[in-house]
């Protein structure tokens, strides 16, 4: 990484801490001709593990004005077919997600770093504390434990850890074939769907370990013993993942925040709203608020911008934050289990039975 050129005089500097989803993509669309962007990266390179992440339509179109969407749509595969299914494998409802795609968060991280444009500065290294004062402009793309979010927000804005382990990873061939969606047990579930190379798997149980750095291996070996009992095309799954291809972390969430707004320092994707992955949102809403936020900047004075970008992003994503935690309520529920299954399977009859049916 090169270091960050000088302003130019007279124009306005961003400085994009975390070049993630939401750093990069904010600073692929800012208009260098208006405004001087550094990136502040700690990680070097690409992440080790590509594992996919889910497309929303919403999320395409970001993706459009950032001039990848095509390059995108030809790395990843469309999902379809989706279903939730109780832990034996018996379908309840399937899920209503068309124009789906599942894309390789390598390639994603690549193709947006290719997109930004040659004079935005990169600067290597972490940033741990960040003022709110009147020159520039601050954005936390920091993700989840977000220095910028915890400098200016305060510590009671630190990220809260959820009791679950997640833990995912891709396989080669293609084991999803008739088999993707999301399996609901009791206190855990598990996904599969089509990765660029092969499947792409994703498992959720509540835990205690950490919080220190988690041993994937170790983790993989009671993955495999917790899902034991499930049908054998998730027992073909586990029996092809490989330490080397999965990815073990906990789940974090952001407690909510009244405005992403602080004098000049404002927050983007995780560092702004992270979520719980169970529908599968973060990401598309990091790439939505980053695209949002630069098309208000290039258009509007920096204070309008940062107004109009908060009206815009904050109710919507702070309700996609509750819901997807009430989703993870109700797909990991443990005691109320039986009573959550025998809905769904009430709802899976009718849905199947058609409008206006007993
Ligand atoms: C198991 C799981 C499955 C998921 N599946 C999906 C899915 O299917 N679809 C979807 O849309 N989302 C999904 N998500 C959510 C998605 O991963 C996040 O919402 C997304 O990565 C957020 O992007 P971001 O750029 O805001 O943050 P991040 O991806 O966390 O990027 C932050 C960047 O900032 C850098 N950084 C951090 N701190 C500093 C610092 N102090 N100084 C400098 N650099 C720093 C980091 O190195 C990183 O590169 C999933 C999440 C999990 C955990």
């Amino acid at each position: 990484m090169t270091e960050p050129a000088p302003p130019v005089p007279g124009r306005q500097t961003v400085s994009i801490i975390g070049g993630g989803i939401a750093g990069l993509a904010l600073a692929a669309r800012l208009d260098p001709a208006r405004f001087d962007v550094t990136v502040n990266e700690q990680r070097a390179g690409l992440p080790a593990v590509g594992t996919s992440l889910a497309v929303w339509p919403a999320a395409q179109r970001a993706l459009g004005r950032l001039g990848i969407l095509d390059a995108v749509r030809e790395a990843s595969p469309v999902i379809e077919g989706m279903s939730v299914r109780a832990a034996s494998g018996k379908p309840w409802t399937a899920a209503q997600a068309s124009g789906l795609i599942g894309v390789s968060r390598i390639d994603l991280i690549r193709l947006l770093d290719a997109a930004v444009p040659v004079s935005v500065g990169r600067a290597s290294g972490r940033i741990d504390v960040v003022r709110p004062g009147p020159a520039g402009l601050v954005v936390g793309a920091d993700g989840v434990h977000s220095s910028v979010r915890r400098s200016c927000w305060g510590a009671r804005s630190g990220a809260r850890p959820t009791p679950y382990l997640a833990v995912r990873g891709v396989v080669p061939g293609r084991l999803w074939r008739g088999h993707t969606g999301e399996y609901w047990g009791r206190g855990q579930l598990f996904g599969v769907g089509p990765a660029a190379d092969g499947t792409n798997w994703y498992a959720a149980f509540r835990s205690g370990a950490g919080p220190g750095s988690l041993d994937v291996a170790a983790v993989l070996a009671e993955t495999r013993a917790r899902y034991a009992g499930y049908p054998p095309a998730i027992l073909e799954v586990l029996a092809a993942a490989a330490p080397q291809t999965s990815l073990v972390q906990r789940v974090w969430t952001t407690p909510p925040l009244g405005s992403y707004v602080r004098r000049r320092v404002t927050l983007v994707g995780d560092a702004a709203h992270a979520m719980t992955p169970n529908l599968g949102r973060g990401a598309c809403e990091a790439l939505v608020d980053a695209v949002t936020l630069a098309e208000f900047l290039n258009t509007r004075s920096v204070d309008e911008a940062l107004a109009a970008y908060n009206r815009a992003r904050h109710l919507r994503t702070q309700a996609l934050r509750a819901a997807s935690s009430a989703v993870m309520r109700l797909a990991l529920a443990e005691r109320g289990q039986p009573a959550r299954d025998a809905l769904l399977g009430i709802i899976g009859r009718r849905c199947r039975s058609g409008p206006g049916s007993a």
